[in-house]
């Protein structure tokens, strides 16, 4: 049984993975790195008899570095409930990191690597059971029927179930090597004949653009979705690799490099934290980390815009590239008056004028909004702990060309 999953805290990432998806040789001499926290991406386990399915503490053989039994996984799993962590999508990190949405101030993301059978009958069952909501990375040759996707592969057909019940498939590469240029690699033809080599020049950016932007096509088109998420096998890349993927179109790109996420962390390197079964101290320090960070969300009480009355409302379309923004902190209570800040995307931290009788902030934006659509960030320092509420409203594509007419001034259009 063989369970990966990495855990950010606030990213929770989760390999779960279970028995020998390649039996070839190439599993297991795929190139083991020296990155403790990237071992969980080296290779796959073996099943042992009868293991498929949620028996209960089924033996692990071959790879303990990337197994785990169902029933220590489970045991994981409630373990983030007992400690109030809430499980939410990777999408929803993404957004609330646009600035479009609010998050709990504890959370983790769980993500699965690489496509595995094990992962759709084994781990999803138990996800679901907890409502869980989770992502898996595939590397395309390595589901059933690729040049790697070996009987324990996960199936397009697995997959596209999962997509119909709501789960998020993003790319991890289409064959899992080492994505720097000059390191070995191999190669496999479709006949199942694997050579390796060091690729350089056009052959290796040829190859490096099928590793980064073809997987990502053939996901999209084999299940119909759009795929803005990487992560990188190992964790290995560099700026030409990030450069590519941001090309790409990948909004976020994942390492195995465990650390808490945070409003800043940039997207282009979010740490996800390994989780092994012969490593359980890295999922308790990652559960701990959720539970102490002082950098992420943790720190930062999320308030929703709908308690502070925002105008223009969160998801409201106004006429204006000028409108007067507007937020009541007065349901907030023990605001320090000074420490109230607005920030406007395009714009920044803006002179807001804050009235501590009403608890009205407000700011009359005075330079046109560019495009259509517009996030504000709202903070403060209640009774010694900063709060904070995101919201987001869209602009009228004409309004935002249009020149300026005070009356057109902060009208918004009525909620839909
Ligand atoms: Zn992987």
């Amino acid at each position: 049984m063989m369970i990966r999953f990495a855990i950010l805290p606030f990213l929770l990432a989760l390999n779960f993975s279970m028995c020998t998806k390649h039996p070839s040789p190439v599993t297991s001499s795929e190139p083991a790195t020296s990155s403790p926290a990237a071992a969980g991406e080296t290779a796959g386990g073996s099943p042992a008899p009868g293991v498929a399915g949620a028996a209960p503490s089924p033996k692990i053989t071959r790879y303990p570095g990337t197994e785990i039994t169902p029933t220590d996984f489970e045991a994981q799993m409630k373990q983030l409930k007992d400690a109030g962590i809430t499980v939410i999508s990777l999408q929803d990190l993404l957004a609330w990191k646009r600035g479009e949405k609010n998050i709990p101030p504890r959370c983790a993301v769980i993500s699965f690597d690489d496509g595995w059978k094990s992962q759709y009958d084994v781990a999803w069952p138990i996800m679901k059971k907890f409502g869980y909501p989770f992502t898996m990375f595939i590397y395309t040759e390595g589901v059933r029927g690729g040049s790697l996707g070996g009987g324990e592969a996960i199936t397009w057909e697995q997959l596209a179930d999962m997509r119909d019940n709501g789960i998020d498939i993003e790319a991890h590469t289409a064959t899992h090597q080492d994505l720097r240029e000059g390191h070995n690699i191999m190669l496999a033809a479709p006949g199942g004949k694997r050579t390796r080599t060091k690729l350089t020049g056009p052959a290796y950016e040829q190859w490096v653009h099928n590793e980064v932007v073809g997987c990502k096509e053939l996901l999209e088109q084999r299940l119909g979705i759009k795929v803005n998420c990487f992560a990188v096998p190992f964790g290995n890349y560099n700026e030409h690799v990030k450069e590519l993927a941001r090309n790409a179109g990948y909004e976020a790109m994942f390492t195995v490099y465990g650390q808490p996420i945070t409003f800043t962390s940039p997207l282009d390197s979010l740490g996800r934290y390994a989780i092994e079964a012969n490593k359980p101290k890295v999922f308790v320090d990652a559960v701990k980390m959720i539970g102490t960070s002082s950098g992420g969300a943790a720190a930062v009480a999320e308030v929703g815009a709908a308690d502070l009355s925002t105008q223009p409302a969160d998801g409201d379309t106004v006429r204006t590239a000028l409108p007067l923004i507007k937020a009541n902190l007065s349901r907030v209570g023990g605001i320090e008056p000074g420490s109230v800040q607005m920030r406007v995307s395009g714009l920044g931290v803006v002179p807001v004028s804050y009235d501590p009788k009403t608890g009205i902030v407000s700011y009359q934006v005075t330079q046109k909004l560019r495009g259509t659509s517009c996030t504000v960030i709202v903070s403060a320092k209640a009774e010694g702990k900063k709060v904070e509420a995101h919201w987001t409203f869209g602009i009228e594509a004409a309004a935002a060309a249009a020149p300026v007419s005070a009356a057109a001034r902060s009208t918004p259009t009525p909620k839909k």
